[in-house]
Formats: structure tokens, C-alpha cells, sequence
């Protein structure tokens, strides 16, 4: 399936006349009028902003063969990206992390619990 990147904007986070993001905010690169087969829009979007760690290490899976990793990991760190699988990575808050913390509280650490 090849899909029109200028039909594949995102609703989210940003703000004003620039209130979705597609391909162009994405990797800065291509134009409008190009179409473009990435791996995640072949996909089911949510598992690239999912909270389970075996779909995030699917999205990054995915991501490693796309064309376009490196733009894409460019474009999400110059936009401090809030959430989600960007270029192969997990983003939070604008910055690269290794694993995604779960709402709630820590598990207590067994080696804490045994000396206390
Ligand atoms: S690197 Fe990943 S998130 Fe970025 S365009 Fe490619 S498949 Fe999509």
C-alpha cells in the first residue's frame, strides 16, 4: 500500500498553524507531493506509542528498516518529542530513553528489603 504522506498528519501536541505534523515535519526533507511506504504507516500506529515493552520493541524493529531513520531521529530530538517511537527510539519528554516507566510506583528492591 503506498500512501500519500501529505494524508498521513498527526494530531497531538503541537500547537497553531502548525497543529499536525506529517512527513515534512517528520524528516524536513521530502515534499508534499511525494509518496512515500514507511514501515509505520504500514502499521498499527499505537504500538509506537504504547506502554507495553514488547510493542515499543516492535515499532523499533520496525524503524530499522526504514529509509528514513536517521531524519526521523533528527526531526524528534530538534522537536523535543513528548512521546513515543521516533527513528528506532523511545522518546519521553524530549529526550532518548532505554525503557519506558510504568504509571505507579516502583517495585521495592528485593536487596533493600533484605537488609532493612
Ligand atoms: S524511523 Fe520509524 S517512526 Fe520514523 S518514519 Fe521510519 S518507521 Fe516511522
Amino acid at each position: 500500500m503506498t500512501v500519500l504522506f501529505s494524508e498521513l498528519l498527526v494530531p497531538g501536541w503541537a500547537e497553531g498553524e502548525n497543529a499536525m505534523i506529517g512527513l515534512n515535519a517528520v524528516t524536513g526533507i521530502y515534499g508534499d507531493d511525494n509518496a512515500f511506504t514507511l514501515p509505520c504507516h504500514n502499521s498499527d500506529p499505537e504500538i509506537f506509542f504504547s506502554d507495553k515493552s514488547e510493542e515499543i520493541a516492535y515499532a523499533k524493529s520496525l524503524c530499522a528498516a526504514c529509509p528514513v531513520k536517521k531524519q526521523c531521529l533528527e526531526g524528534a530530538l530538534s522537536r523535543q518529542e513528548p512521546a513515543g517511537v521516533w527513528g528506532g527510539e523511545l522518546f519521553e519528554e524530549g529526550v532518548v530513553i532505554a525503557v519506558k516507566r510504568l504509571p505507579g510506583r516502583p517495585r521495592l528492591n528485593q536487596n533493600l528489603v533484605a537488609t532493612a
